[in-house]
């Protein structure tokens, strides 16, 4: 069966995991005018929970970033794959505010990427890190190089999951409300880790 997330609550839908962690600070006025973005972190290699905790610490030193809110931890059977042929992943989404231009915010996630040296060898292969746009303040965009919001999110209950969590309001542009949207998709495979946990750096 599939949970419920846009109707009453479901008995048999298990509650939320651990803490979903929120910052509500003065740092909104060091950035002007900023912009809200979501990115999806994953990890299926080394060690997994150090490396998602490196990027959300990665992106908020970033100049013109500020990391709002960091959803509860799910280990994730990898996509795409045939079952048991690669780790499993740690997943996580990121609520961000930031004056960086949608061009200039994928760089900087490739380059976090890159310095957790990433296997891209294969197009599902094992990645040490895994960073994606999911979506910027509403932005549609077909370009391959940056498409918004991610083509694939709103079939992905792996991001979706951990979204959901952090901003039960969420849409993706064009395909409508998260909560809708898991209410179509199996969360098989989505596994909450309560036992685990990503922090907002000071
Ligand atoms: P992947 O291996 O699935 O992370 O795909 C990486 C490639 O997807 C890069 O060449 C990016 O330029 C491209 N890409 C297109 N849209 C996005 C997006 N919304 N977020 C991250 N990468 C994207």
């Amino acid at each position: 069966m599939t949970p419920s997330h846009a109707s009453s609550p479901d008995p048999t839908v298990q509650p939320v995991p651990a803490s979903v962690v929120r910052q509500v600070d003065a740092a909104d006025s060091t950035l002007h005018n900023p912009h809200r973005a979501v990115l999806s972190l994953g990890s299926n290699l080394g060690n997994r929970l150090d490396t998602l905790q490196g990027a959300i610490d990665a992106l908020e030193d970033t100049p013109g970033v500020r990391v709002k809110a960091v959803s509860p931890v799910y280990e994730t059977e990898p996509w795409g794959v045939d079952p048991g042929s690669q780790p499993t992943y740690f997943n996580a989404v990121v609520l961000l505010k930031t004056t960086l231009p949608p061009a200039s915010l994928l760089e900087r996630a490739q380059a976090i990427e890159e310095a957790y040296r990433r296997v891209r060898d294969t197009r599902w292969g094992p990645r040490t890190l895994d960073v994606d746009i999911i979506s910027y303040q509403g932005v549609t965009s077909a370009d391959p190089a940056l498409t918004l919001p991610h083509p694939r999110v709103h079939e992905r209950a792996f991001v979706l999951v951990p979204w959901h969590d952090v901003d039960p309001d969420a849409e993706v542009p064009g395909h409508g409300e998260v909560a809708s949207l898991l209410d179509g998709i199996t969360e098989r495979g989505v596994t909450p880790r309560p036992d685990l946990t990503l922090v907002l750096p000071d």
